[in-house]
């Protein structure tokens, strides 16, 4: 089974991903957010590196509390308390769920549903969104199918691909985007993008 002590290597694949494509998302949100958005994800992901060894020792409940407990104090902006509640949600629906990959992909289901009622938000409302909620119904479909690993993390990277991708041509209806209007068109939303890129780099790690 996968156990946190996998945590550290996935914070470093995250911290390098993040940095790797800092200047494209950062763009991004300057089209159409403030600008700060890589800024904000590595203020929260620094934070988590310094507390990784000791998150690597819990169990996965207790794991995921401290990540979003974390998260919630170092990071400002709108997705610091998005991610906040994604984890602090598989904390407390992870409790009753089996350690495995469909287990966790039931409590994942319940953690994006709070991510949605955090900030009144759906998909198609050009956000994290539409990466997170057909990220997290793909792996309870393949969990569901007991389909192999590499089958799953295929299929989630695909699916946060073209999720991301998505956002392209729609109107922002949340977030600072949303000030824009029809202007919001034409730009991937950089939370969106962010969450493909770090979908796609906890892939690499659990491949
Ligand atoms: P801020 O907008 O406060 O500067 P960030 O730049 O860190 O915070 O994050 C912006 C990202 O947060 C957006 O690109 C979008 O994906 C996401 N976001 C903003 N508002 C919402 C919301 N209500 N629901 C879901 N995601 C949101
Ligand atoms: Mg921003
Ligand atoms: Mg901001």
């Amino acid at each position: 089974p996968i156990t946190p002590v996998i945590f550290p290597e996935l914070v470093r694949a995250l911290i390098a991903v993040i940095d790797a494509n800092a200047a494209e998302v950062t763009e991004l949100d300057q089209a159409i957010g403030d600008g700060d958005h890589v800024f904000n994800l590595q203020r929260g992901l620094q934070a988590l590196q310094q507390h990784a060894e000791e998150i690597a020792a819990l169990d996965w409940p207790a794991a995921w509390q401290k990540i979003g407990m974390t998260v919630m104090s170092a990071v400002g902006g709108a997705s610091g308390s998005l991610y906040a509640t994604l984890f602090i949600g598989l904390a407390k629906h992870g409790r009753d769920q089996a350690a495995d990959v469909r287990g966790f992909s039931e409590a994942l289901l319940q953690a994006v549903e709070a991510v949605k009622q955090r900030g009144k938000a759906d998909v198609g409302e050009k956000t994290m969104l539409d990466v997170l909620v057909p990220a997290a119904q793909a792996l309870h479909a393949e969990a569901a199918a007991n389909s192999a690993l590499p089958t799953i993390l295929a299929r989630l990277r695909q699916v946060a691909a073209d999720g991301a991708e998505a956002t392209r041509d729609m109107v922002a209806t949340k977030g600072r985007a949303s000030f824009l209007g029809e202007r919001s068109k034409g730009h991937v939303d950089a939370g969106a993008k962010t969450a493909q890129l770090m979908i796609a780099a906890i892939a690499d790690v659990l491949d």
